[in-house]
């Protein structure tokens, strides 16, 4: 008799919206998350500038953000649970040549965002023309006009995870935290009893996890350990097709950001729109009820894959890469200054910048989330309830499906992402 049916490894977001649809269909189940933290959102979760959006140029990823980004609306509005969700937009800020893109032209047609124009954003605050100088030595645009993007905006991840897991807890599911799984190993399904086995010949499967509180065993194990299921799953020598990158946020304090903070562009919000500058991907994040925005960027060149366990923040990133750009549009900036900084990590697919969700005899595996993990993780809790019960089609929250298999491994159907920040 194993110790649980399930067990899911990694109390994040995606463990948390796993568990809580695995169990939501199957209330007779035992379910056990277990998380070498102390509590639930302690990873990359609790590292996140969780913003979302449903500006995607796959299909695939505008269906799964669409429906979680529903969802999550639904759990503030209509079950009175605040999730600090605001739909404050997404304002990318952009040079005539990307204004005039055709995936501008496809969310402006189809009714999710609209253009504002350059004077608008110069009344906020940017200097929209930047100077000769500058622009060419840090290959700066221009601020032509901005694309804004109406189901968008800013959310509290651990407040998401705090619904599930009350969930979780009154729908019975355990939970094993300060439990760290050291490895994955496959044994055979009817044991001989001798040394060495599971031999290549016998069937196979994972019954025990080797963790830091001793064996324990269950029918089927789902791993949402984002970059470290790289990790857990070489140990059972099996390819997690992701790869850690660090990212780094810095808040940023001052009058002149709260000024800008004060500054909404959707009807009935109060703060500023997440943004994203127009030259090398740096995004500003408010951070409502406070003078402070969070900046950030997903740099890439000299930047190696890394797996630890705590990255730490480069005060010296921001002030040598980040600050000169952003004080270049805002130069009202630089009497601001860092008032904090952390750092984790994107797991990258490098293939298509979108999940995986995979079944592997009874392993599942959702990792990948490649900078968007927030914003689509309900959808992706579906899936992989979908791949526990065998069905090849998902139901997302907004009632659009999606073939299950189409975020697989094997007979994967998403085409590369060409929006990521
Ligand atoms: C700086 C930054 C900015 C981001 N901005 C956004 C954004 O704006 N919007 C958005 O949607 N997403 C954003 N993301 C991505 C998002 O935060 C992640 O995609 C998401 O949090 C992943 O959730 P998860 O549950 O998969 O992983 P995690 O939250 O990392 O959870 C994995 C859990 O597994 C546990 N674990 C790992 N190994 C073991 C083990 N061996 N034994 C036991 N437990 C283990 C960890 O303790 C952890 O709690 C950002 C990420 C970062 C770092």
């Amino acid at each position: 008799m194993p110790d649980c049916d399930v067990a899911i490894i990694g109390a994040g977001i995606t463990g948390l919206a796993s568990a809580y649809y695995i169990k939501k269909e199957k209330p007779g189940l035992r379910l056990s998350v277990i998380d070498r933290n102390s509590s639930y959102a302690q990873g990359n979760t609790a590292k996140s500038a969780a913003g979302y959006r449903d500006l995607f140029t796959s299909d695939i990823n505008r269906k799964i953000s669409g429906s979680s980004i529903a969802f999550y609306k639904h759990v503030q509005q209509d079950l009175h649970f605040d999730l600090g969700m605001h739909f404050n937009g997404y304002l990318f800020l952009m040079d005539r040549k990307r204004l005039d893109q055709d995936a501008v032209k496809t969310f402006i047609s189809e009714g999710r965002a609209e253009i504002v124009p350059e004077d608008r954003i110069a009344s906020i605050g940017y200097s929209t023309r930047v100077g000769k100088e500058e622009k060419e030595l840090m290959q700066l645009s221009d601020i032509d006009g901005a694309l804004l993007g109406y189901n968008c905006g800013i959310i509290e991840p651990d407040r998401i995870c705090s619904f599930y897991e009350k969930e979780l807890r009154t729908m019975g599911v355990e939970f094993h935290y300060n439990t760290e799984v050291r490895g994955l190993r496959f044994e055979p399904k009817s044991c001989l009893n001798y040394p060495g086995e599971p031999f290549l010949w016998q069937q196979k499967e994972m019954r025990k996890l080797d963790t830091s509180s001793g064996p324990f065993s269950a029918e089927t194990t789902v791993v949402c350990a984002d970059i470290w299921t790289t990790d857990l799953l070489n140990s059972a020598g099996i390819d997690s097709h992701v790869r850690g990158k660090k990212r780094q946020v810095f808040r940023i304090s001052g009058q002149p950001a709260a000024d800008l903070m004060s500054n909404p562009l959707r009807p009935g919000e109060q703060v500023m729109p997440f943004t994203i500058f127009p030259s090398h991907g740096i995004v500003m994040r408010p951070e409502p009820g406070s003078s402070s925005v969070w900046i950030s960027v997903a740099d890439d060149y000299n930047r190696p894959f890394t797996t630890e366990d705590d990255p730490k923040p480069e005060p010296e990133f921001y002030e040598n890469s980040l600050f000169p750009v952003i004080r270049s549009y805002l130069p009202q900036f630089s009497s601001c200054k860092v008032s904090s900084m952390w750092a984790g990590h994107y797991s990258y697919n490098t293939r298509d910048k979108t999940h995986y969700v995979f079944r592997n005899e009874n392993i599942i595996v959702a990792t990948g989330s490649s900078g968007s993990g927030i914003m689509k993780a309900d959808a992706i809790g579906r899936i992989v309830a979908s791949l526990y019960s065998g069905r090849s089609h998902t139901t997302l929250f907004d009632h659009s499906t999606i073939l299950t298999a189409d975020l697989g491994v094997e007979s994967r159907n998403v085409p590369p992402e060409h929006i990521v920040i």
